[in-house]
C-alpha cells in the first residue's frame, strides 16, 4: 500500500467512554464487517475481560475506506489495554500508530486514565483528535469537556469531534478527521527490515502470533526473521492482516500492521517492544526503548485440595504459554503444601490469572497476600530480590531495604478531597501536587507500592462513592524501615500470613489482623491465642475463646433437620479449610486478614 493512503490510529479513553463502542461504530459504518456478522464489542475477546469492561490483548483491526475525497485509505486501529497495570503494552503501542482519537465521554469529563493515556500518546508525538462521545444523553455537555480538555491536557480541543457511538452521530466526521488530520506514516520500503513486535498471544491452531508494525522494507512470506533482543530466528511461515478476522496476504510493506506466525512455541519467546529483522542483511540499531516485562507483585497461589496440585502445574503451564509478563515458580509452604509462588505485573493481572485458574481450571485456590518486590541490601555488599517476606534474610545480616515507589495520580471531585488526602496520608504517601480543574482536584502523591497492592483501589472508590479516578506509574526503590511481621495462631507461625510492613505502623496492621483472623477462624475446643509478631516480640494479640461442646445446642430444640443442615454446613465449609498445627483457617481468611478498613 502508497505510504499516503495509510493512516494509523489508537483510541484512547477512560474506561466506560467507550472506546469498545466507538471501534465498533467505525469497523460497522465502513462495511468492514457484514452487519449480521457484529458481535458487540468485538475487540474485547475474553470473558474476563467482557466482564469487566477491560480490554487485555492489544487487538488491531484494518479498516478500508473511500474517503470523500474519492480515494481509498486504509486505516489501521490498534486497540490497547487500558489499565495501569499493562502500561507499558500501552506504550509501545503508541509507538506503533502516529495519531490518537481522545475519547472523553462529554457527560462526565476528564479521568485519571484519560491523563494517563493522553500523556503517553503525546509522548509518543500522536496528532490527537479529540472526541467528544456520548452527545445523545441529555447530561451532556461539550462545551464544558472541550475546555476541561484545554485547560487539564493542554491540547486545542476547538475542533472536537461530536459524537454518539451509540446512535452513530458524527462517526463519518471522525473517519474523515482520521484521513485528513492524522499523518501518514513514514518509512523506506528499500532499507533492511525493521519492524516492530507490538503484541503476541498464543493460538491454539497458528501457535504463536505476532502483531507487527513495519518501519522499514518489507516483511514475505518464508522471510527469515530475527528477534533483536534475542537472536532467535524463525521462517515466517504466514502473514496476514485483521479485518477482524484473519486474511493471508502476501507481504507487509513500510506502515503496515499486520501479524505473522513462525513456528515459534511460546509467547516466552517474543518480547513486546522488541525488534525484528532479517536474519541476514538485518538492520543495523533496533528501535529505541525496548524493556522486557518485568513482574512486581508476587503472591502464593496453592491448591484448597492438595491432590490437585499437578492439574495446577498444568494450568500454570498453560497459562503461561499465552502471557509472557507472568512468572511462577514453585513454591512449599509449611502451612499450605505444594504451590507456586507467581509474578504478576500488577494487582489487576494477578486477579485476571487467579479468576481463570478457577473458572476455566476449576481449580480452588488459596491465594497469599500479595507482597511487592523489596530489595534487600545485605551488610556484606549483596543485593537481594524478596519475592516473598517469608524468606526474609536473618536481621543481624541485613544493612537495609528498599521499596517500590509509585507516582500515583488521582482525581477527585472537590467535597471528597479531604478523604483522599487522608488515605494517601495513612498509606505513608508524600504529596507532590495538588491542582484543580474546575470543581474538581488533581492530587498527585508519591506512595509505597506495597501500601497500593492491596486495597487502595477499593478504598479510594468507596471514600468518593466511585467518583474518584485513579492511575499510577512505578518511580523507582527507596529506603525505608521496613519490618517482617509475623502472625503466630496457637503459638506456630503461618508462613503464609507474613507481611512486610513499615516499622511504626507494625502495630497498627498487627491490630487489624489478629481481630480479623479472630473473626474468621471458627471456635475450636480449646482456647487459641493470635498474635503478630516483629522479630520475637508481640505487637499485638486476641484470643479465640473455646467452642461450648455442643455445636447444635443452639438450634432451637430438636429440629432433626436444621441439625442436619448446620451439620452439612460445617461440611462444606471444612473443604476450604486448611489445618495448621491443630488448628483449621478457613481458606478465605487468608485474603480478608490483610484488609485494611
Ligand atoms: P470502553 O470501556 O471505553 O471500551 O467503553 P464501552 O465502549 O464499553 O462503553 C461503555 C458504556 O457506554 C457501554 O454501556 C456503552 O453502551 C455506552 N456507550 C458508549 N458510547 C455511547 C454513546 O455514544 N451514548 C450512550 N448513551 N452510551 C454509550
Ligand atoms: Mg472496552
Amino acid at each position: 500500500t502508497d505510504l499516503a493512503k495509510i493512516r494509523n490510529f489508537s483510541i484512547v479513553a477512560h474506561i466506560d467512554h467507550g472506546k469498545s463502542t466507538l471501534a465498533d461504530r467505525l469497523i460497522q459504518e465502513t462495511g468492514t464487517v457484514q452487519d449480521r456478522d457484529m458481535k458487540e464489542q468485538l475487540l474485547d475477546a475474553m470473558d474476563i475481560e467482557r466482564e469487566r469492561g477491560i480490554t487485555i490483548k492489544a487487538n488491531t483491526v484494518r479498516i478500508d475506506y473511500v474517503a470523500d475525497d474519492g480515494e481509498a485509505y486504509v486505516l489501521n486501529l490498534i486497540d490497547t489495554p487500558g489499565h495501569v497495570d499493562f502500561a507499558y503494552e500501552v506504550s509501545r503501542s503508541m509507538q506503533a500508530v502516529e495519531g490518537s482519537l481522545l475519547v472523553v465521554d462529554s457527560t462526565q469529563g476528564v479521568e485519571a486514565q484519560t491523563l494517563a493515556n493522553v500523556y503517553q500518546a503525546i509522548e509518543a508525538d500522536h496528532e490527537i483528535v479529540p472526541v467528544l462521545n456520548k452527545i445523545d444523553l441529555p447530561a451532556s455537555d461539550c462545551d464544558r469537556v472541550a475546555e476541561q480538555i484545554e485547560d487539564v491536557i493542554g491540547i486545542d480541543a476547538s475542533d472536537a469531534i461530536h459524537v454518539s457511538a451509540k446512535t452513530g452521530v458524527g462517526i463519518h466526521e471522525t473517519l474523515e478527521a482520521i484521513v485528513n488530520r492524522l499523518p501518514a506514516p513514514k518509512g523506506d520500503r528499500d532499507a533492511p527490515l525493521k519492524a516492530m513486535l507490538v503484541d503476541s498471544w498464543y493460538d491454539a491452531y497458528l501457535g504463536v502470533i505476532v502483531l507487527v508494525r513495519i518501519v522499514d522494507g518489507v516483511l514475505k512470506k518464508g522471510d527469515r526473521i530475527r528477534m533483536m533482543s534475542t537472536n532467535a530466528v524463525y521462517p515466517v511461515e504466514r502473514i496476514g492482516v485483521f479485518r477482524p478476522a484473519m486474511q493471508v496476504i502476501d507481504e507487509l510493506g513500510p506502515g503496515e500492521i499486520g501479524f505473522l506466525t513462525a513456528s515459534i512455541k511460546q509467547v516466552r519467546d517474543t518480547r513486546v517492544g522488541d525488534t525484528i529483522t532479517h536474519e541476514k542483511k538485518g538492520c543495523e540499531k533496533p528501535l529505541p526503548g525496548f524493556k522486557p516485562a518485568q513482574p512486581v507483585v508476587f503472591c502464593g497461589l496453592f491448591p484448597v485440595d492438595n491432590a490437585e496440585f499437578e492439574d495446577l502445574r498444568t494450568a500454570i503451564e498453560k497459562l503461561s504459554l499465552n502471557d509472557a509478563s507472568f512468572s511462577s515458580e514453585m513454591e512449599t509452604s509449611a502451612a499450605l503444601g505444594f504451590g507456586f509462588r507467581c509474578g504478576f505485573l500488577g494487582l489487576l493481572h494477578l486477579e485476571v490469572i487467579r479468576d481463570r485458574l478457577e473458572r476455566e481450571y476449576g481449580i480452588e485456590l488459596i491465594t497469599t497476600a500479595p507482597s511487592v518486590v523489596y530489595h534487600v541490601h545485605m551488610r556484606d555488599g549483596e543485593v537481594r530480590e524478596l519475592h516473598n517476606p517469608a524468606d526474609m534474610p536473618d536481621l543481624t545480616h541485613v544493612d537495609h531495604i528498599e521499596e517500590p515507589r509509585i507516582k500515583a495520580t488521582i482525581l477527585v471531585p472537590d467535597e471528597y478531597l479531604g478523604d483522599v488526602l487522608k488515605l494517601c496520608q495513612d498509606r505513608r504517601g508524600i504529596q507532590l501536587d495538588l491542582t484543580y480543574a474546575g470543581s474538581r482536584a488533581m492530587v498527585v502523591y508519591d506512595l509505597p507500592l506495597n501500601e497500593v497492592v492491596f486495597d487502595f483501589y477499593d478504598r479510594l472508590k468507596s471514600v468518593t462513592k466511585g467518583y474518584a479516578s485513579f492511575d499510577y506509574q512505578m518511580i523507582g526503590y527507596r529506603e525505608d524501615h521496613l519490618v517482617k511481621m509475623q502472625i503466630l495462631v496457637n503459638e506456630e507461625p503461618v508462613d503464609a500470613l507474613s507481611v512486610m510492613v513499615h516499622r511504626d505502623r507494625a502495630e497498627t496492621r498487627g491490630r487489624a489482623m489478629v481481630e480479623k483472623l479472630k473473626e474468621l477462624i471458627p471456635r475450636h475446643m480449646f482456647k487459641i491465642p493470635i498474635q503478630a509478631a516483629v522479630g520475637g516480640r508481640v505487637v499485638a494479640r486476641e484470643t479465640l475463646s473455646a467452642m461450648r461442646k455442643d455445636v447444635t445446642a443452639k438450634c432451637y430444640g430438636g429440629d432433626a433437620t436444621r441439625k442436619r443442615k448446620l451439620l452439612d454446613k460445617q461440611k462444606a465449609g471444612k473443604k476450604k479449610m486448611r489445618q495448621f498445627g491443630k488448628v483449621e483457617i478457613p481458606q478465605q481468611a487468608f485474603i480478608s486478614a490483610l484488609k485494611m478498613d
